[in-house]
C-alpha cells in the first residue's frame, strides 16, 4: 500500500526562500576583497539571489548550463550558489590553488559558459586567458568602482544585477536534478567530479543540522573556514540558513590573527575547517592568552585531528569535533562527538575525539578484505572503507573509467581509506591506502604515528611518509616543522614506544621549514614522497 502524501521535490532555493522569511535577522557578513567588512540579511540576499538569476539569464543561463566560481567565501559567492542551482543550472566551484593545467581541465570536462571570479583570482585568469574557451563569459565579483583595468573582456557583478526585479519564477525543478560540481583535486590523474543534486544537497543539509547542533542553531554565528570551492564549504551555505544560523564568511584572511579578530568583532560561536588552519589559530589563542570569547565549537574535519590539538582546544574550553567525510558524500560522513550519557574523564574525551567518531545518519558504512569479504566491526579488523547513501556520488561526472573502479563493491562507494570499526560504531581511519607505509607485509599507519609526534613540545607540525627499503619494502621517515630547536629521534621514539610497537618507529627524521600543502590545504604526502624519494636510511 502506498502512503497519501503530498510529493514536493526538495530543491536549494527553498533553503533561502524559508530562511528569508523564517529567519529575517540570520545575516552573511563578508570580509570583502575590496577590503571593508559587509553585512547582508538572508531577506535581502533571497532579494539579491533573484537579481542575480535575472542578470544570468540574461547571459544565456538556463536549465543545465554550468556557471564556475574562483572566489572566496563571501555573500557574493552564496548569491551565486543559490542563484545558479535554483534556475536549474549547475554551480562548478573551482579550487584557485590548482594548477593552470588542471583548472583549465576542469573548465573544459565541465563545459563551463561563465566564469564568475573573485578581484584576486582576475590575475589568474588573465594568465590563462589565451587557452580558455571562446565561449567563456568572465564576470569579476565586485562592483563598477572596482572593476580591474585589463585587456580582457569582463562583466561586471553588480551591474548584471543592477536594475533588475528582486523576484524570479523559480522552475520546480525535479529534485534529482545537477546542482552543483566539484572536483577533487586529483592528487593522482585528473581531477573527477562528483555532481550533487537539489535532493543530495537538501538531504546532506538536514543531516549535518541533526548531528551539529552545537554548530549549526538558530542565533549561531558560524564561521566557515573551509572553503566554498572545497566540497561547498562542507555544506555551510546550506545548513547555516536553514537552522537560522548566521554566517562569517573570511574572504581571503584565514590567518590565525585575522580569524582570531573577526571571530572577536562578529562573536562567533563554531567554525569549521582542515587541521593546518587550526595550528594558526592555536599560536593566537596562545598569544592572547584565551580564546575568541563566543567560541564554543570547533569542527575539524578534511585530514585527521591531531590529539594534541584537541586536547589543546578542549582545554580552553571551545568544544573540538572532528569529523571525516569525502568531496564524494557531501562531504560529511562521521562526526566524533561524545554520545548523550557516556560519563568519560577529560583524557578518554580527547581519545575518543581522536577517532573519526559516528556515522551521521544517512551514511552506511563496511570494510573489506583485499578479496571483498566484509570484516568484522569489532574495532581490530583493518580492511577498506565502502559507504553508501543519499548523499554520496553514484558515478563520476562523465568519467565511465574512475566509476567502475571505485564502485568495484556493487551498490557501495570505495573510499580508498584504510579503518576500523569499533562494535559500537566508532571509526578509525587508519591512512588513505596510498599513504599506509608497508613494512616487511606488515602495515604502519603513518596517522597514528604523526599523532604522537605532534604532541611533542618541540614539533609544531609533522607528516611521516614511506621511503623505500631493500630489505623492508619500505620503512616510515618522519618530517618535522621544528619548534624551539626541534626533538631528537630518541626523544620522539621515546615517546612513540607507549603506543607503538618498536618495530613501527619512524627510521629516521628531516627537518623542513614548512610542509607542502594540497589544493585543499592538507598536507600533500606525495609532494614529500617525491621531495624524499631515493632518500637513503641511515
Ligand atoms: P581531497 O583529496 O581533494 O582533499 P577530500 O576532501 O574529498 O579530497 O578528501 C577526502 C579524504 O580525506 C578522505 O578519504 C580521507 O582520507 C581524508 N580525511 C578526511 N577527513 C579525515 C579525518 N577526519 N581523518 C583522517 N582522514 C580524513
Amino acid at each position: 500500500m502506498q502512503g497519501m502524501m503530498m510529493q514536493m521535490p526538495l530543491r536549494i532555493i527553498e533553503i533561502l526562500d524559508y530562511a528569508a522569511t523564517a529567519h529575517p535577522k540570520g545575516e552573511i557578513v563578508s570580509q570583502r576583497t575590496e577590503g571593508d567588512i559587509h553585512r547582508q540579511t538572508y531577506k535581502d540576499t533571497y532579494k539579491r539571489t533573484a537579481q542575480l538569476a535575472h542578470g544570468l539569464e540574461s547571459l544565456g543561463v538556463g536549465m543545465g548550463t554550468r556557471v564556475a566560481t574562483l572566489a572566496w567565501n563571501g555573500y557574493r559567492h552564496f548569491e551565486l550558489y543559490y542563484a545558479i542551482s535554483g534556475m536549474g543550472a549547475v554551480c562548478h566551484t573551482i579550487n584557485p590553488r590548482l594548477s593552470a593545467e588542471q583548472m583549465l581541465y576542469i573548465i573544459g570536462h565541465a563545459q563551463d559558459k561563465v566564469l564568475c571570479v573573485d578581484l584576486t583570482f582576475v590575475p589568474i585568469i588573465e594568465a590563462l586567458a589565451e587557452h580558455l574557451p571562446e565561449d567563456l563569459q568572465l564576470v569579476v565579483m565586485t562592483d563598477r568602482a572596482h572593476m580591474p583595468d585589463s585587456a580582457l573582456d569582463l562583466l561586471c557583478y553588480e551591474d548584471l544585477l543592477d536594475g533588475q526585479a528582486d523576484s524570479y519564477d523559480w522552475p520546480l525543478v525535479d529534485e534529482n536534478t545537477a546542482a552543483s560540481l566539484c572536483y577533487t583535486s586529483g592528487t593522482t590523474g585528473h581531477p573527477k567530479g562528483a555532481l550533487y543534486s537539489h535532493r543530495s544537497t537538501v538531504l546532506h543539509a538536514l543531516f549535518i543540522s541533526v548531528t551539529l547542533p552545537k554548530s549549526l542553531n538558530e542565533g549561531g554565528r558560524i564561521l566557515p573556514v573551509v572553503p566554498m570551492f572545497h566540497v561547498n564549504s562542507w555544506g555551510l551555505p546550506y545548513a547555516a540558513p536553514l537552522v537560522g544560523a548566521s554566517l562569517v564568511m573570511p574572504g581571503p584572511k584565514l590567518d590565525g590573527p585575522s580569524l582570531y579578530q573577526l571571530m572577536e568583532a562578529e562573536q562567533v560561536t563554531a567554525s569549521w575547517g582542515v587541521p593546518t588552519v587550526w595550528l594558526g589559530l592555536r599560536a593566537e589563542v596562545e598569544a592572547q592568552g584565551k580564546p575568541p570569547e563566543a567560541l564554543s565549537q570547533l569542527v575539524i574535519g578534511g585530514s585527521a585531528a591531531p590529539r594534541a590539538m584537541i586536547d589543546f582546544f578542549e582545554r580552553q574550553g571551545v568544544d573540538v569535533c572532528h569529523a571525516w567525510g569525502m568531496t564524494e558524500m557531501s562531504p560529511v560522513g562521521t562526526h566524533a562527538q561524545v554520545p548523550a550519557g557516556m560519563d568519560l574523564s577529560f583524557d578518554e574525551r580527547v581519545s575518543l575525539k581522536a577517532t573519526q567518531g559516528r556515522r551521521v545518519f544517512g551514511v552506511e558504512m563496511k570494510i573489506n578484505d583485499e578479496d571483498g569479504n566484509a570484516l568484522p566491526q569489532d574495532g581490530t579488523a583493518m580492511g577498506e572503507l565502502f559507504v553508501r547513501g543519499n548523499a554520496i556520488i553514484s558515478g563520476y561526472f562523465n568519467n565511465p573509467e574512475a566509476s567502475e573502479k571505485a564502485f568495484a563493491s556493487e551498490g557501495w562507494f570505495g573510499t580508498g581509506d584504510v579503518a576500523s570499526i569499533s562494535a559500537d560504531g566508532f571509526l578509525t581511519i587508519q591512512d588513505r591506502s596510498k599513504d599506509l607505509i608497508k613494512s616487511g607485509g606488515e602495515w604502519i599507519s603513518s596517522i597514528d604515528l604523526e599523532n604522537i609526534a605532534m604532541a611533542h613540545p618541540k614539533v609544531a607540525n609533522c607528516a611521516v611518509i614511506a621511503v623505500s627499503h631493500p630489505k623492508w619494502e619500505e620503512r616510515p621517515l618522519l618530517v618535522v616543522v621544528p619548534k624551539d630547536g626541534g626533538p631528537t629521534l630518541e626523544e620522539v621514539h621515546a615517546l612513540m614506544l607507549e603506543h607503538v610497537a618498536k618495530w613501527q618507529l619512524p627510521d629516521a627524521m628531516e627537518f623542513v621549514d614548512d610542509l607542502p600543502l594540497t589544493a585543499t590545504g592538507k598536507v600533500s604526502k606525495l609532494t614529500l614522497r617525491q621531495r624524499f624519494d631515493g632518500y637513503e636510511l641511515p
